[in-house]
């Protein structure tokens, strides 16, 4: 077998800089517009993210790609219109979309954030059983112990009640990357791709939802969404349902 030629040294930074520019030239928006789910905007949409994503961020409402997906399966299911609501982290476009559909209450909550209504643990949520109909959590399980925050949802929900779940997932893997034993911020970023994450969930999400007792729907981001409203192509609503 012959040996592999060894590439030219200056070739990786040549590349790197090229690709770099291209970045840079994208970064404050692309050629094609994008329309906004949540607010409506229509122009460019700028980068953002680590590693720099292009055409995600809307500069009408900062939406990103989760929640402009979202808001186009609201716009389809009005699932929160005279229901008891419970909003994890909220976010100021979803909270308009959510108050839009006319929920019979709204209520928003964080560990963290101040301007919230409650401060709830999801892993350890002080409320009653059964005491929502609908709960929005958006990109809070790969912060906290999941099958907790699982559990904890399906316990606070009433019979028949339905949570929106949203999280980043590596569709090509079977199972969940974690590992408890990495805690600094240093080694999360390096790992799950930011310094408060513990996991990249795999497909088994899907299990892990079946197990704490949900019966699962999926809303997925396609074409010619995907290109018209700057989507993540192959992004996934997970709707959640506790049975009556
Ligand atoms: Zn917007």
């Amino acid at each position: 077998m012959p040996a592999l030629k060894a590439p030219r040294p200056l070739k990786p930074y040549a590349r790197a800089l090229r690709f770099g520019w291209k970045s840079f030239v994208r970064l404050f928006g692309a050629r094609h517009p994008r329309s906004c789910t949540v607010c409506g905007h229509h122009g460019r949409f700028f980068s953002y993210g680590y590693p720099l994503v292009a055409d995600v961020l809307c500069p009408g409402c900062l939406s990103l790609e989760r929640h402009r997906l979202l808001a186009l399966y609201l716009s389809e299911n009005k699932v929160f219109a005279g229901q008891d609501v419970l909003h994890f982290a909220p976010e100021e476009g979803m909270t308009r979309i959510v108050k839009q559909q006319g929920p019979s209450k709204y209520t928003t909550c964080d560990l963290f954030a101040s301007n919230v209504d409650l401060k709830i643990n999801i892993e350890q949520i002080a409320l009653p059983d059964e005491s929502f109909d609908r709960i929005l959590c958006l990109h809070v399980l790969e912060h906290v112990d999941d099958r907790k925050a699982m559990a904890e949802i399906y316990r606070v929900l009433k019979p028949g009640g339905i949570a929106i779940i949203m999280v980043p997932i590596e569709e090509g893997w079977d199972t969940t990357y974690e590992n408890p034993a990495i805690t600094s911020p240093a080694e999360r970023l390096y790992h799950f791709g930011q310094e408060d994450h513990v996991r990249y969930f795999g497909r088994d999400l899907r299990d892990r939802l079946k197990a704490a007792g949900f019966s699962l729907g999926e809303y997925t981001a396609r074409e010619p969404y995907v290109l018209n409203h700057g989507l993540k192509r192959g992004e996934k609503v997970f709707v959640c349902t506790k049975s009556a």
